[in-house]
């Protein structure tokens, strides 16, 4: 507002006045610029760490979890693998039952005996044929296979035993011999002997990949050992039986060897009772007691009782075999029912171990996604509105505008801030406001809206924008004439019209680059940026002129008219400067008003005035060329 009535020539140098709020700014920008940069980055390496540690402890809850499933699925997958291994022991056991019987029999190929060897055969021949694929394993499992020389030297084994068995049943049976059928006997014994090696080695295997698996590798070996002594037990038997010759000693303590190991190997079954005990099981226990080892071996010791008196038996050899292998049933129920029991314990291991590991990674899973959306939403509901009102604040103390209509809905605390921030923005703006009001009482002249004395002085006396040539001056000193009079005859308020209607006047008579002023009751001021003084004094005079020609008015319309007296001078602008000018423009005012006032004076000094004019008599010469 202030600046409006300043010519440029006059203005003060804003880089004083400015001076303050500039580097206020500069500053304000530098901490924006520092302050975003650095919390920016603060926040993404805080949010960086936070992801990585919780990364890290979710990966430490998650990993044994994922161990544990890993493991228990191995250990199914193994346990179900020695099943098939223990299975295929049972089948190369079981097949002795038909081969004993075929034996003994006439030799026909399609008897019942024979049908049921074949069907025997083909399921030992299955069982180890599926022992050597190794093509199925699950992903991520590996398979403890057979070594392949061991499966070979079974199925050589195997095939020798079997060809024995089949010559044997083959001759009739007048022409058979004991010997003859306890060598097919004890072949087939020798594959079973073999293939003990392979369960040992697979049991060893398991117990190696986890010793969690030693219990039910132990008791499936104990109870694959059982069925095998329970048959060898009854086959030690029957080649003497099926010649109907007396039992030889030798056979004898065989037997009675498999008898005195079954016993043991059922103590130590019974032992373990406690680590698989289901009804069944107790069921199939009791089963085993009763009928293997109270009738099956009991069957035994009669033919033992018999062979070893006299060789007349009360039992064909495949009355025995067809009286003695159902006796082994429960032996075979009892370890399918104990290896179904193992393999769904390690099933449901597995599936535990799954579902566990499922919910570890889905509590993990919503903690970090919980995390990242609290850091989202803390980025989008504090850090961003924070900056917004950091960006405000900054705004407002460098004088900027704040766009208040783009701010999102916020809640809380975040709708305070920016509701106190638009109460300081009103204050702010009303209190600039005051100050600029303000600034024009004290600059200006409250009657004739001219800069008052005060200003004149503070612009004549500050130093000049630019170069230092350029500070040299004009001032012309208007005094009214007779004013008091005007006051008299007219009235103050009449006094006050004159002087705002000569203001105005003074306006329209100088450029827009004159500085013009009230320097006192009825008495103006004009500072002309030039040192052409001769220019000053023709202002003088054209403004002499304009006010001697002018019409002033009372409130009741009655016109009169007003003259006024000029003193001129020039000089520099300046502390020291400006009152040299002053005394000199007032000392030329006094000598117009002395002279009969109405009329235009300079002073005497020399500066940039032509010499003709610098002398009394100069200025007479000039009054006289232009009167007044
Ligand atoms: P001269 O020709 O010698 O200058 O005579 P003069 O009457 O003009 O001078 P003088 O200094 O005796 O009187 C000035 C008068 O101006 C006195 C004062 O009352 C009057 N005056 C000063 N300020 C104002 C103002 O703001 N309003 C009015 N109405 N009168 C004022
Ligand atoms: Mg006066
Ligand atoms: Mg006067």
């Amino acid at each position: 507002m202030l600046k409006s009535f300043i010519p440029l020539k006059f203005k003060l140098d804003s880089s004083i006045t400015d001076k303050h709020s500039a580097g206020g700014a500069a500053q304000a920008r530098f901490t924006q610029g520092f302050f975003q940069r650095s919390f920016d980055r603060k926040l993404l390496i805080r949010v960086f760490l936070a992801i990585i540690c919780t990364t890290i402890l979710a990966f430490s809850i998650v990993a044994p979890t994922y161990r544990d499933f890993t493991l228990s699925r191995q250990n199914l997958h193994d346990i179900q693998q020695y099943r098939l291994v223990l299975d295929t022991a049972n089948f190369l056991s079981a097949e002795r039952g038909p081969a004993n019987v075929v034996m003994s029999e006439e030799p026909s190929l399609d008897s019942a005996g024979m049908k049921r060897l074949v069907e025997f055969r083909q399921r030992s021949d299955a069982a180890l044929a599926q022992l050597a694929d190794v093509s199925d394993v699950p992903l991520g499992l590996h398979n403890h296979t057979v070594p392949p020389d061991m499966l070979q030297r079974v199925r050589y084994q195997l095939a020798l035993a079997r060809s024995k068995v089949d010559r044997i049943a083959a001759i009739p049976r007048a022409a058979l011999k004991t010997a003859e059928i306890q060598d097919a006997i004890e072949s087939m014994f020798e594959v079973s002997e073999l293939f003990r090696a392979v369960i040992a080695w697979n049991a060893d295997e398991l117990v190696q990949h986890d010793t969690g698996l030693a219990a039910p590798a132990l008791l499936g070996q104990m109870l694959s050992d059982l069925r095998e002594y329970g048959g060898r037990a009854a086959s030690q038997i029957i080649a003497p039986l099926t010649t109907e010759q007396r039992l030889p000693p030798q056979n004898v303590i065989e037997s009675r060897r498999s008898q005195g190991r079954l016993l043991e190997l059922w103590q130590l079954i019974n032992s373990q009772n406690a680590i698989y005990s289901t009804p069944s099981l107790i069921k199939s226990r009791d089963e085993i007691e009763r009928l293997f080892f109270r009738g099956g071996l009991d069957l035994v010791d009669q033919v033992i009782d018999e062979g070893r008196r006299k060789s007349r038996y009360t039992l064909t050899a495949t009355e025995f075999t067809e009286r003695f292998v159902p006796t082994m049933r429960p032996i075979e129920t009892y370890r399918s029912e104990f290896l179904d029991a193992v393999v769904e314990k390690f099933a449901d291991a597995s599936t535990n171990a799954l579902f566990g590991l499922a919910i570890v990674v889905l509590v993990t899973a919503i903690v970090l996604a919980t995390l990242i959306g609290i850091i989202l939403s803390v980025r989008t509901h504090v850090f961003r509105p924070l900056m917004q009102a950091h960006d405000d604040v900054l705004r407002l103390a460098e004088d900027r505008p704040i766009a208040t209509a783009t701010r999102p809905t916020q809640a809380g605390e975040i709708r305070d801030l920016f509701q106190a921030i638009e109460v300081l923005q009103g204050k702010l703006q009303e209190r600039a406001s005051l100050t600029r009001e303000l600034k024009v009482q004290a600059e200006t002249d409250g009657l004739t809206a001219l800069l008052n004395r005060r200003m004149l002085d503070r612009f004549a006396q500050s130093s000049p924008i630019g170069e230092r040539t350029n500070d040299s001056m004009c001032l012309i000193l208007m005094d009214i004439d007779h004013f008091k009079k005007v006051n008299d005859t007219y009235g103050h308020v009449t006094g006050d019209r004159v002087l705002i209607q000569t203001a105005e006047l003074l306006r329209s008579q100088l450029r827009a680059c004159d500085l013009i002023a009230r320097f006192g009751g009825e008495e103006f001021a004009v500072l002309v940026s030039s040192n052409d003084l001769s220019g000053a004094v023709s202002i003088a005079r054209k403004i002499r002129l304009a006010m001697q020609r002018e019409t002033f008015t009372t409130p009741d319309g009655t016109p009169f008219r007003v003259t006024a007296s000029f003193g001129v001078a020039s000089g520099r602008r300046g502390e020291r400067a400006w009152s040299e000018l002053i005394e000199l423009a007032d000392t030329a005012l006094y000598r117009a008003k002395s002279d009969g006032r109405n009329r235009v004076r300079f002073a005497r000094n020399t500066l940039s005035a032509p010499a003709a004019m610098s002398t009394t008599r100069d200025n007479l010469a000039l009054e006289r060329r232009s009167p007044k």
